[in-house]
Order: C-alpha cells, then sequence, then structure tokens
C-alpha cells in the first residue's frame, strides 16, 4: 500500500484546525480521553489549546471461552489507565489519531457510553476516506482535524529516522 508521511508541524497545524472546530461549535470538556499509543501525541497538543487533562485508553487484547487470544482490532477491549480516570458526569471528548475502519472509535465510544459520562464528543485528527465497517452512534457529534487519502498514513513518531521525511 502506497504511504503518506505527515510531519509534526503539519500535525500541530491539524490538532489547532479541530481545536478551532470544536470552539466554534462552544464545546466545553472536562477531559480528553485518547487511545493509546497513536493518540499522545495528537492529545498533546490539543491540550495546548484547550488546557485539558488527559486520559488513556489502552485496548487489550481478550480471550474468548477457550481462553485463546484473538488476534484482532474487533476483539480488543478498552481498558483505562488509571482508576481515577472515571467519566461518569464528566463531559469527555474522546480522540484517535486516526478513523480508518472505525472499528477503534466504535468500541472505545461504546465503553465510555457505558460509563455514562455528562457529554462524549468523538474526534479524530485524521478521517480516512474508506468505507467503514465500526458506527459512532448518531447522537455523538464527531470532529475530524482532516480527511486523508486511502494510504497507509506514517507518522513521525513511528520512524527510527527522522530524516526519512522529505
Ligand atoms: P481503525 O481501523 O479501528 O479505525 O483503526 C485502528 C487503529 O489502527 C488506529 O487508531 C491506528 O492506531 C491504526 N491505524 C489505522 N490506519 C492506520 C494508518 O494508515 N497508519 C497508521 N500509522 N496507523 C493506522
Amino acid at each position: 500500500m502506497e504511504k503518506l508521511y505527515f510531519t509534526y508541524n503539519q500535525i500541530h497545524s491539524t490538532m489547532k484546525d479541530l481545536a478551532d472546530k470544536l470552539a466554534k461549535d462552544n464545546h466545553k470538556f472536562d477531559a480528553i480521553v485518547t487511545i493509546a499509543s497513536g493518540g499522545f501525541i495528537p492529545a498533546r497538543i490539543l491540550k495546548t489549546y484547550l488546557s485539558l487533562p488527559i486520559y488513556v485508553i489502552y485496548m487489550s487484547l481478550y480471550s474468548d471461552e477457550t481462553h485463546q487470544m484473538i488476534e484482532s482490532v474487533k476483539n480488543q477491549i478498552p481498558v483505562f489507565s488509571h482508576p481515577d480516570s472515571d467519566i461518569t458526569g464528566k463531559n469527555i471528548l474522546l480522540l484517535d489519531e486516526i478513523d480508518d475502519t472505525r472499528t477503534t472509535l466504535d468500541i472505545c465510544s461504546k465503553f465510555l457510553q457505558n460509563k455514562k459520562p455528562a457529554k462524549l464528543v468523538v474526534a479524530s485528527m485524521h478521517n480516512k476516506l474508506v468505507v467503514k465497517s465500526g458506527f459512532i452512534d448518531s447522537s455523538l457529534p464527531y470532529y475530524t482535524g482532516t480527511d486523508v487519502e486511502n494510504k497507509w498514513i506514517v507518522y513521525p513518531w513511528e520512524l527510527l529516522d527522522i530524516n526519512e521525511i522529505k
């Protein structure tokens, strides 16, 4: 699959665009919940604009009745990084770096909805232009920094050699 590279500067600008979109709609949040580990740096940049604490969800592979690990995103369960990450009654922004098949945002938004936040808004920095297999509840506002082509996106924090980005 063809690759598409983004620089830290491009990512920072896209997160500012996302922050502007949220501000334009007057959203107020108590916390950002981001998904490890791709969401870490976008969440940190967003914090610069929104001044919010960051909670983290780790996706953990679960085992079925036969206790076999199922190596599929669909069969992962979200777990909070910290017991203090109680979101009940809070205004929460769920953020991931990229919405590809939407499976992860589907699972994580349902996980958070079950915890009864006062408000839940879903956001991705990049929305890949592909047919989605996951769903975000239509009652949840959804924002994206920008749409991206259906290519494999390479983020700068994944590179061993940052000079690979021309
Ligand atoms: P999903 O398919 O569930 O929307 O995406 C799940 C996760 O897979 C994303 O949070 C991201 O970590 C990873 N992912 C999906 N597509 C890409 C891509 O094009 N590039 C990179 N680096 N990660 C991706």
